[in-house]
């Protein structure tokens, strides 16, 4: 811990355990450091980073201004996996925010990240620890294999339990926007405040805005088809598909959900991850992107995934899967 937090206050970069995915972590404070996670993921300049602090307190060092619902929604919400996105204070590194003069802030209920941010004693920028448009990292082997000689040091905190990214509210409009459902559902938000208003907003570049909104990432080497429908269809198309690529003399891997129809017996020579049962949104979640890597190192050149379910946590699997998918089949009238 106090080599991390010396590495971070020298200006380097340090992999750390969240609770949401690993992150690539630096100084938010220092402009040349924060370069130094985008040349180490090789992201585009034009997407922001999330600020992580270890107490409410923190607040005042990187927001010029609280807006009214922060206090609110950070005393139900943190420590933990939503981001609340506010006016950017003068201390935060410009390269943080991608130019906006806004800033993307959140507290991580992770042991070892709030340890690392205590340490350091500055607020820590860091996105997800994997190169950009890739796959996110939910383990310290993932991490490595992504930004390996890149990066100063990585600290093994084990597999990240909830496995996909935080959500993302912008409290700058009026009502707050969700910019990326995650893992706090976004039901669990309006229960709090009432209302939220979805999707980019108007008359701004949504891709300048919530470059989470890039419709293409969290991306897999193999061809991902995403199919989005019910578990039947989804069950018959994934059958029908996977004899198909076989045929072509494909490698298909799937990424199943048990005791769902959509999960067929595959025949012998398809790869298979299992994310866990149906209706079980949670370790679906957490073992997503592990499951994903894993098809990718075990050589699929085909992966087929059905939609885990639409509402709560299971809102932001299905967005990541829809931008980590190469292609989208719908089942008509979904
Ligand atoms: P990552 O940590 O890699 O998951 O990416 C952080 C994400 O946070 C970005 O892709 C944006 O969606 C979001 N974000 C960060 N800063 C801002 C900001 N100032 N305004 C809007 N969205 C932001
Ligand atoms: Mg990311």
């Amino acid at each position: 811990m106090a080599r991390a937090a010396s590495i971070i206050r020298a200006g380097g970069l340090v992999a750390f355990p969240t609770e949401t995915v690993y992150g690539l972590g630096a100084n938010a404070l220092d402009q040349a450091a924060v370069l130094r996670i985008f040349a180490a993921k090789e992201r585009a300049a034009h997407d922001p980073l999330i600020v992580h602090i270890a107490a409410v307190e923190d607040l005042d060092a990187v927001a010029a201004r609280l807006p009214p619902l922060t206090g609110q929604l950070a005393a139900r919400f943190w420590p933990g996996p939503l981001t609340l996105v506010v006016p950017r204070g003068p201390a935060v590194a410009p390269a943080v925010s991608a130019g906006l003069d806004t800033v993307a802030v959140r507290m991580p209920s992770h042991a070892v990240a709030l340890a690392v941010i205590r340490a350091a004693g500055v607020p820590i920028a860091a996105p997800s620890a994997n190169r950009f448009m890739h796959t996110s990292a939910t383990t310290a082997a993932h991490v490595r294999d992504d930004l390996d000689g890149r990066i100063d040091l990585i600290l093994d905190g084990g597999p990240a339990t909830v496995g996909v990214e935080s959500t993302v509210l912008d409290l700058c409009s009026s009502p707050p926007r969700l910019l990326r459902p995650g893992a706090i559902p976004v039901e669990a938000i309006v229960a709090v405040i009432g209302e939220v208003a979805f999707g980019p907003p108007p008359a701004v570049d949504a891709d300048v805005r919530a470059p989470g909104m890039l419709d293409r990432h969290y991306a897999p080497r193999a061809h991902l088809t995403y199919l989005v429908g019910e578990s039947p269809w989804a069950a018959a198309e994934m059958r029908r598909r996977t004899g198909e690529a076989i045929a072509r003399g494909v490698t298909v891997g799937q990424l199943l959900t048990l005791g769902s129809a959509a999960a067929p017996v595959p025949p012998p020579g398809v790869l298979v991850e299992v994310l866990g049962n149906e209706g079980d949104i949670e370790t679906i979640a957490a073992r997503l992107y592990a499951a994903i890597r894993s098809l990718d190192e075990r050589g699929a050149g085909e992966v087929f995934v059905a939609q885990p379910g639409s509402a709560g946590l299971a809102r932001a699997v299905h967005d990541r899967l829809t931008r980590a998918a190469s292609e989208i089949v719908r089942q008509d009238g979904v």
